[in-house]
Formats: C-alpha cells, structure tokens, sequence
C-alpha cells in the first residue's frame, strides 16, 4: 500500500501556495507522488526559543526556526528574517522557494530559510544583538560553510550577519567567514552584495520589457516596497531611463505622475524612516499603486499581495517579482489570462544569491574580486537564466513561472535521482 505524505497546510498561505506550483511542475514532469512528497517536504527544520533580556532587565521570549528544505546539489543557503509575522509555513516556503532558485541559477547550493517572530523596530540595537547570537547559538549545529548558510533578508542587515559570523566563529574557535553572505565588506562582505538584488531585477526587469516592446527610455513602474530590494530598484530603473511613478512601504505609498526624484526621495526615507510625506508627491494606498497603469510593477515587499482578490485590476503589463511569492496562484491564473507577463521571484530576484555565491566563493579562497567583476558576473548570470527560461516557456508554451520551476525541479530531481536512496 502506498500512503501519500503530504503534511497539512493552511488553504492560502505562502506554503500552501509554493505546494501548489510544485504540484504543477511535478505533474508536467510526470514525477510520481513519492519524488513529489520528497520535494515537498523539508529535510530538516528546528524551531528553538529566544529568551532576551531586554534592556529595562525584564525576559521576553520569541520563537525561531531554520528549515533546511533540501541539500542535493550543495550546502542549504536562504536568509534570516525577522518579521512579526514570521510562521513556521511561511519559513518552510522560502526554503522551497530557496531549492528552486539556487537550481535554476545553477549555483552549487539547497535551500534554507530563517525566520524569527520579532518586530525589529520595537527593540534596541544591544537587545537585536542578544537575540541574533541565541538564534545563532540555537542553530550553530545545522550551520556552517558546508551545511548551510544565512544571508539577510527582511529586518535583518549585515550588522546581524556580522554577530552570526561572530558567535559561530567563537563556538568553532576560529574566524568562519564562509558560515555567512551579505556580511559588511570590511568583514569579508563582496562587493556589489548590497545592491545585488536590485541589478538582477532591473537586468530582468529590462529584458522582460524589451520582449514586450516596451521602449526602455521613459517607461513607467511603480515598486512595493522600499527596502534592502525595492530602494536601489528604484534607483537602478531610473538610473536606466525608467520613470518611477510609485513606491510605498508599510506604512504607505507616495506617488508623481512626471516620476519620483528617487535619489531626494531615498534621503527623506534616510532622515524619516519612510516614504510616507515625502514633499514632491501625493499620497496614494498601497493597493492603489499595485493597481497602477504603468509598464512595470515591481513587489519587493511580502508574499501574497496580488492575490484572487485584486489580480484582474492589476495595471502592469509586465510584474517582475523583486519579493518572494507576492503572486498567489489563482492571482497567477488571472494575470496568465490577462496576457500580463509575470516573472516569478525565483528568477527576477535571484540576483542576491548569485552574488552570495560570489561571497562564499571568495570568502573560502580568500580572494577579493573588484565591483566590477563581481556586477559582470551578476548581469551574464541574470541576462542567461533569463533567456533560458524565457526560451523554455517559448518553447513549451507555458507562462514563465511554471516553465522556470520545471527547470529547477528538474534539476534537482536529477541530482536526487543521480545520489541515490541512502540506505
Ligand atoms: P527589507 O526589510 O529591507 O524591506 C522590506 C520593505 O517592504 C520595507 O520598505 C517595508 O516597509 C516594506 N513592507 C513591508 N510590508 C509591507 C506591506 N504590507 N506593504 C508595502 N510595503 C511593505 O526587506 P528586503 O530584504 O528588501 O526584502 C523584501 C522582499 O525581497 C522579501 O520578500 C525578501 O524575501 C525578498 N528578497 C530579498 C533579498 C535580499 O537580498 N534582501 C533577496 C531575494 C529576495
């Protein structure tokens, strides 16, 4: 008798969601529901708990995790979050997703996610510390160059990189630069890692619209979100002719018709912490700017904002995923329908992972490449996964998102199959 495993999730969530476009990938690959219950599955996840002792000498406790969704091509890698609304689901999620990316961009590596349930903004920079070294002192047995290794990701930086390298490093005995990306480049940090995001979505971003016949000079986009990501693609679009006409952040959304002056909009966002007020705009909502009539949208905020909801009032004609899961599947479905182009997330925003490659590699030869080696390397990575996985939808007339998780999961399903069963 064969029993199907396939553990329960909430109808919706972002797990649920990366579940259903493995589903779809496994079944146009005609895997069988044994290689998909492996796929589906992590291989490993910790949920460990995180007493602080706050500044004022009360405890306050907080929960983390780290899954490790999958080592077959290489050591997990995926980022460190620290979000109020961090879950366990949401965490194995951005492991798959993880999986997905590292294959599809061929970089030696599985996936993994962190996540820890803490607001950063309610906490001090002493107290961010304390928790940061008990996360990483709970986890420093999965970690480690070989096994698996963090980056940032939203509510952490490369200061919280900076103490996981430290803590790790003084449980080993000796500096491990490698046990980390996305550190500070005094600290063994690559150069180009903090922008790196950023340039594979506007390298894709570009090329997405050129298929489309959109003329570069003077096209229009809005962006959600404007933080380590959605910032310095603002930046990178306008620096590339692109007019910004929206941005936001969680606490709202500004927006000019003749274009954002992003670099005074990146100083008032320096001085007062958000978008919201900044002086040559109007306010719109949030939900108004992802419905903006404009060439290109860029979600580089949270999972699940275009969703069943307001997907057929989406403006763009072309959505480049700066954000991991923005786009629900039945959001996906509508926009498919709609002749919009979607560039999913495990392409478009791939460009942070290719660059932590670069990191590790070097970090291990301790050899330092220039900024523009490193940008080259990032924009031949990003422009050929591009037209691989534009060619394969092409070719098999799918949209780009099933066509680009085929890729990967082909590939890892190969290495899966190539390893063998152990025992
Ligand atoms: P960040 O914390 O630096 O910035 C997040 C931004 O989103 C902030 O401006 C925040 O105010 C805004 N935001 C949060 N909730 C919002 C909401 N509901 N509506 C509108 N704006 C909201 O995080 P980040 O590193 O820029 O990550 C953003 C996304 O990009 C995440 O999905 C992350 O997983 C993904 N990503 C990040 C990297 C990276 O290198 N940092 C790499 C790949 C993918």
């Amino acid at each position: 008798m064969t029993i199907t495993f396939e553990p329960p999730v909430i109808a919706g969530t972002p797990l649920d969601d990366a579940r259903a476009q493995l589903r779809e990938a496994t079944t146009i690959l005609a895997y069988n529901d044994g290689l998909y219950d492996m796929l589906a599955t992590p291989r490993r996840e910790v949920t460990v708990s995180i007493p602080l002792r706050r500044d004022n000498g009360e405890i306050e406790l907080f929960l983390g995790h780290r899954v490790q969704h999958n080592f077959s091509r290489g050591p997990a890698k995926g980022g460190l979050r620290y979000s109020p609304d961090v879950t366990l689901d949401e965490v194995r999620a951005l492991a798959m997703w993880m999986t997905w990316k590292c294959a599809l961009l061929d970089v030696p590596y599985g996936g993994a996610k962190g996540g820890v349930r803490i607001d950063p903004r309610g906490y001090s920079t002493a107290e961010l510390e304390r928790v940061t070294r008990r996360y990483t002192s709970e986890i420093s047995p999965l970690i480690g160059p070989a096994h698996d290794i963090p980056a940032p990701d939203i509510g952490t930086d490369e200061q919280t990189m900076a103490w996981l390298m430290d803590t790790y490093s003084v449980q080993q005995g000796h500096t491990v630069l490698g046990v980390t990306t996305g550190k500070p480049v005094s600290l063994g940090g690559s150069l180009g890692r903090a922008t790196a995001t950023s340039r594979g979505v506007v390298h894709v971003a570009l090329e997405a619209m050129r298929s489309r016949g959109i003329r570069i000079d003077g096209a229009t986009a809005a962006v959600q979100g404007f933080g380590k990501v959605g910032r310095y693609a603002a930046r990178f679009l306008t620096e590339a002719g692109v007019r910004v006409i929206a941005v936001s952040d969680q606490y709202g959304a500004v927006a000019s018709h003749i274009g954002l002056d992003i670099p005074a909009l990146e100083k008032h966002v320096d001085a007062t912490g958000s978008v919201v007020a900044f002086g040559a705009s109007e306010e719109i909502t949030n939900a108004e700017l992802l419905e903006a009539d404009v060439d290109l949208l860029v979600p580089a905020a949270v999972e699940g904002v275009i969703n069943a909801g307001n997907a057929h009032r989406i403006g763009a004609s072309v959505i480049v995923e700066g954000a991991n899961g923005p786009t629900t599947p039945e959001a996906d479905l509508v926009l498919n329908a709609a002749g919009r182009l979607v560039v999913p997330d495990i392409l478009a925003n791939a460009g942070g992972v290719i660059v932590s490659y670069f990191e590790w590699v070097q970090a291990n030869q301790a050899y330092w490449w220039s900024v523009d080696e490193v940008e080259t390397r990032l924009a031949d990575r990003m422009r050929g996964a591009w037209e691989q996985v534009n060619a394969h939808a092409s070719r098999l007339d799918l949209p780009l998102r099933t066509a680009a998780t085929c890729l990967a999961v082909e590939r890892v399903a190969q290495a899966h199959q190539l390893r063998g069963l152990y025992p």
